[in-house]
C-alpha cells in the first residue's frame, strides 16, 4: 500500500483564492453501516478507522442521538470532484464523517476534535476550524452551511487515518454555567443550564442550548433587575447574581423549634429560650437562648420537682413533661 501524503486535499489548500470549502461537499448517503462490498476488482472503500472510533465514542456518549444527517461516503456527484467523502486513492479510505447535530453537544465534539492529532478540519455552522490555521475559527463559505451536521475530516496519512487514539468524547466534562462567558451565538450545555435557571426565575425560554435573541433579551432584563451592567453577556457577575437569585432559602438551623433536639449545657437557640421561659426566670435567669450553668440548674430543679430523671439535660422525657411534642 502506498503511503501517500496529499496535503492538497484540504479545501483551503486547494483554493488559495480564499473561497474556503467551495464545492467541497455535496449530498451524502446517510450511511449507518458499512456499505456492501463493491464489485470484484475494486478495493472496497471504508471509513477511516480513526473516524469509526470517533463515531463509536459519540454513539456511546449519546446513544439516543438523531442520526438523520449522519453520513460519510460520497455519492456519484461527489466522486466527480474532490471531496473527503470520496474514497482516497491509496487505500480507499473515506476521511470525512458527518455527524447529525441533534442530540449531541456540538461544542464539546468540536473541542475534542480539534485536540485530536488526526483531525485536518472541522466544519459546523458556517465555521471551519482547520489545522493549517491552528484551528482558529474562520468563516466557511461553502454552499452547504453545515447547520444540520458537523463535518470532521482527518489527514490523509496512514497514521492519522488509522490512529487508535481515543477522541476523549465519552469522558469529556460538560461545560457548566460559569465556565466561560456566554453571549449571543453561544451554544452548549452551559447555555442549556442558563435557560433552565432562567425558567426557574419565571422566563419562558426554550431550553435548547442555543443563546439566541430571546435568551439575550431575558439576560438583559435580569441584569437590569439586579442593577448589573446591561450587556446581555453572561459573565462572572451575572452568573453570581443568577446563583444568588436561585439559591434555595437557607434551611432553619436545626433545633430551633422546641422538641426538635436534645438540649444540654452549651446549646444555643430559640428552643433553649423556650425552656428558660418555661422553667422561669427565677430558676434559669433571663431567657437568653444560651444553655448555661444557671439554665442547667433550673432544668435540674424542674426535673426533680416533676419526678423525672434529674440530669440537667432536656431530652424527650423532659420535653414531654413540658407538653412539647417530640419531633426527632
Ligand atoms: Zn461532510
Amino acid at each position: 500500500m502506498i503511503d501517500q501524503v496529499d496535503a492538497g486535499r484540504t479545501p483551503e489548500d486547494d483554493d488559495p483564492g480564499g473561497r474556503i470549502g467551495e464545492a467541497v461537499e455535496y449530498d451524502l448517503f446517510a450511511a449507518e453501516e458499512e456499505p456492501s462490498p463493491e464489485p470484484p476488482g475494486l478495493v472496497a472503500y471504508h471509513l477511516a478507522p480513526t473516524l469509526r472510533l470517533l463515531r463509536d465514542e459519540i454513539d456511546r456518549r449519546w446513544p439516543h442521538r438523531d442520526r438523520a444527517s449522519d453520513g460519510w461516503i460520497g455519492d456519484a456527484a461527489h466522486q466527480a470532484g474532490a471531496s473527503d467523502h470520496n474514497p482516497d486513492a491509496d487505500d480507499r479510505s473515506v476521511n470525512a464523517l458527518d455527524v447529525d447535530r441533534d442530540g449531541i453537544d456540538p461544542p464539546l465534539v468540536i473541542r475534542k476534535c480539534i485536540a485530536h492529532p488526526s483531525t485536518q478540519y472541522v466544519i459546523f455552522e458556517r465555521t471551519i476550524w482547520s489545522r493549517t490555521r491552528g484551528f482558529a475559527p474562520a468563516r466557511y463559505t461553502g454552499s452547504n452551511p453545515h447547520d444540520k451536521h458537523l463535518h470532521v475530516s482527518v489527514s490523509h496519512t496512514p497514521s492519522a487515518e488509522r490512529s487508535d487514539r481515543s477522541w476523549g468524547i465519552v469522558t469529556a466534562p460538560v461545560p457548566k454555567l460559569g465556565d466561560r462567558v456566554l453571549r449571543r451565538g453561544s451554544r452548549g450545555s452551559d447555555v442549556r443550564e442558563l435557560q433552565t435557571v432562567a425558567g426557574r426565575l419565571g422566563a419562558r425560554l426554550a431550553v435548547d442550548g442555543d443563546f439566541g435573541a430571546a435568551t439575550e433579551a431575558w439576560v438583559r432584563t435580569f441584569q437590569q433587575s439586579r442593577k448589573l451592567a446591561v450587556d446581555g453577556v453572561v459573565g462572572p457577575w451575572t452568573v453570581a447574581a443568577l446563583r444568588a437569585a436561585t439559591r434555595p432559602p437557607a434551611p432553619e438551623p436545626a433545633g430551633r423549634a422546641p422538641g426538635s433536639r436534645t438540649l444540654r449545657r452549651g446549646t444555643d437557640g430559640d428552643d433553649v429560650a423556650f425552656v428558660q421561659r418555661f422553667v422561669g426566670e427565677r430558676r434559669c435567669g433571663r431567657a437568653t437562648g444560651a444553655f448555661d450553668a444557671r439554665t442547667e440548674a433550673g432544668v435540674r430543679w424542674y426535673q426533680g420537682m416533676r419526678g423525672i430523671t434529674v440530669d440537667g439535660v432536656v431530652g424527650p422525657q423532659t420535653w414531654r413533661q413540658m407538653q412539647v411534642k417530640v419531633a426527632y
